[in-house]
């Protein structure tokens, strides 16, 4: 299993290689073609447009990094994937700037002549530029210029369709490298393939949701502010899914309207009649607004997505599960799943908290421990409660006041650091607020965890 992810992710990366670089490399090809350099074009000029057109393809790419096709994620997971993606941006934009920048350099004394003059595939990239620029900066600084993720991710769009359409006007209005039919033909599917993608994710996957809608069955209050949001297929068979995954959730509103939410299913995998859970944190205006959702409304899901699940690592011996407050969400599904599926594999749950009664799911899982002798639970807290909540708990739930150490985790289960020690598999999950997931990173590191062995679901893709 893990293998095959190794392999399907060389596979996507060296992919995403050969595209970036592909018009790099018809340049060069053009140039070997040619024989001798067009009059006018000086090595640094074609340097320059080898580069555009590599830090293009790279834009177009951005698109399929992020239309959600599980089956390109799946290597990875879809945090991994954002991750890059965020990062890879910031190349594709170095390369787009070193574009204009170069030709400035080299032909400074022509354009100063007439700043006012150039003709519109200049202005068409200029616009295309200054689009890219604003979509980084805007993303950048998305929190401190007060922009709320919604109007982010709208304007995040427009600007990145827009970038990507004036880039290839230019491209086309410019002409160079364009004379042949195959070189044509090369930036016919390059452009093809981009108004594909955006038809695919704002038209047909949409149109998809539409005709497999789902209706809202129950929210019923949790510990820690949150609410359990139960749906159920609306005259169909609905989805299965992993423990661990997660969807993208839309209510009030059309698919359409790109007003969507991830969450991780907290319910069981194996349940029957077809409903999924979800354990939602009240943190903005769209999780505050989910308690008011009434039963028998309209709900919309697109997934599943994500790889942090054990049905991954069919051969693992044990899984160590850390969170950290909501992040309990994707934990509290493989406990349940484990449970329905009989399987006694040992499971050691770290979560983490404030207090006791910010606690999603708290009594269930305690009382899950009491009747699934190989879950071990300890509960890491702020402030300890008083001794009567501690009284009548099962031996396999303990309760420590301070935060998830290396010193902690290995005294309650000393397996982790055995296990990595003979080879035994364990795997390890994680998944709470980004200090707490670094950490716990670390430390699983000091007792000697592999680094392919721990994974890390992150809530805070922007
Ligand atoms: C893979 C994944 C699984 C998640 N699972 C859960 C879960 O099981 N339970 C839970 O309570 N929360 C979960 N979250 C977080 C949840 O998606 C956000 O808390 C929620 O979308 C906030 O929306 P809001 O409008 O109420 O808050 P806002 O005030 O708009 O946003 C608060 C912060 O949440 C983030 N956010 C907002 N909307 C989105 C969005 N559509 N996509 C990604 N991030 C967003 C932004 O960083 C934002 O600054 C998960 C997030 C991810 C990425």
């Amino acid at each position: 299993m893990r293998s095959t992810h190794l392999i399907t992710g060389a596979l996507w990366g060296g992919a995403y290689l050969a595209l970036s670089l592909a018009p790099l490399g018809f340049v060069l090809l053009t140039h070997e073609l040619s024989g001798t350099p067009q009059p006018g074009r000086s090595f640094w000029t074609e340097l320059s447009v080898g580069l555009g057109f590599v830090g293009l393809a790279m834009m177009c790419l951005q698109f399929a990094l992020t239309a959600r096709f599980p089956w390109l994620k799946a290597p990875y997971g879809s945090d991994v994937v954002y991750a890059f993606h965020r990062a890879i941006s910031v190349v594709s934009v170095v390369l787009v700037l070193l574009h204009p920048l170069l030709l400035f350099v080299t032909r400074w004394e022509q354009m100063k002549q007439r700043p006012f003059t150039h003709p519109w595939p200049f202005w068409l990239g200029t616009a295309s530029v200054v689009a890219l620029l604003a979509l980084i900066v805007v993303s950048v600084r998305r929190k401190q210029l007060g922009i709320s993720y919604d109007a982010w991710r709208r304007g995040h769009a427009v600007l990145a369709m827009l970038a990507v359409a004036l880039a290839v006007a230019h491209v086309l209005l410019v002409g160079h490298y364009l004379a042949e039919p195959w070189q044509r033909a090369l930036w016919l599917v390059y452009t093809g393939a981009f108004v594909l993608l955006i038809a695919y994710v704002r038209v047909l996957k949409p149109m998809l949701e539409l005709r497999r809608p789902w209706r809202v069955r129950s929210v019923k209050p949790e510990l820690g502010g949150a609410v359990v949001l139960t749906l159920e297929p609306d005259g169909h068979a609905g989805l299965r899914f992993a423990p661990g995954q997660f969807a993208w959730i839309t209510l009030w509103d059309s698919p359409f309207s790109d007003r969507e939410h991830p969450f991780s299913f907290s319910g069981s995998a194996e349940k029957k009649d077809g409903s999924v859970e979800f354990t939602i944190k009240e943190l903005g205006d769209w999780t505050r607004r989910v308690r008011e959702a009434k039963p028998g409304q309209r709900a919309f899901v697109d997934g599943p997505f994500g790889a942090l699940s054990a049905d991954r690592h069919r051969d693992a011996a044990g899984f160590a599960l850390f969170a950290g407050g909501i992040g309990i969400t994707p934990m509290l599904s493989h406990i349940r799943t484990f449970a329905d599926r009989g399987d006694a594999r040992p499971l050691w749950l770290f979560y983490g908290a404030k207090d006791w009664e910010s606690l999603p799911h708290r009594e269930e899982l305690v009382q899950r421990a009491s009747s699934m002798p190989s879950l071990r639970v300890v509960f890491v807290l702020g402030t300890m409660p008083g001794s009567a909540s501690l009284a009548n708990l099962p031996a396999n739930v303990r309760v420590q006041s301070g935060m998830i150490t290396r010193e902690l985790i290995d005294a309650h289960a000393p397996e982790i650091r055995e296990w990595s020690r003979s080879g035994k598999r364990l795997e390890c999950f994680i998944c709470g607020p980004t200090p707490m997931m670094n950490a716990i990173e670390q430390h699983l590191s000091g007792l000697g965890v592999e680094m392919g062995d721990f994974h890390a679901e992150r809530f805070n893709l922007v």
